[in-house]
């Protein structure tokens, strides 16, 4: 969930609630409205990746280029790279055939599915 304070207010007056939103709904904007928000002067994109979530590098390579393709292929791969290792499971239970993409994952499942009772 991302709060409110975190949303990305367009110059059209539409709002954008992560990074994600913003890379499947580029398409849609003008060329004016990505325009206003990224070129040579400034990148609202870029500013809006790195001090609301904190993501620095992606921030970085955002700020490389003001053309709108280069940056919309900038963004993709950024969030594809997240899906691929989102998918990775490689924390696996002992006790069952499970696998989790975290630690945390599987100590909740460890915690729950085989837990001691009585
Ligand atoms: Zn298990």
């Amino acid at each position: 969930m991302v709060k409110p304070e975190k949303y990305f207010f367009l110059a059209d007056g539409r709002i954008l609630k992560n990074l994600r939103e913003l890379a499947l709904r580029l398409d849609e904007f003008s060329d004016e409205l990505f325009r206003s928000h990224v070129n040579p002067d400034k990148n609202d994109f870029a500013n809006w990746a790195e001090f609301v979530f904190e993501e620095k590098i992606l921030a970085q390579k955002l700020r490389s280029t003001s053309d709108r393709q280069k940056f919309h292929i900038i963004l993709l791969k950024d969030l594809l790279g997240r899906q691929k290792t989102k998918k990775i499971k490689k924390y696996k239970c002992d006790k069952c055939e499970k696998a989790f993409s975290s630690k945390v994952g599987l100590s909740v499942h460890s915690t729950i599915a085989h837990a001691k009772k009585g």
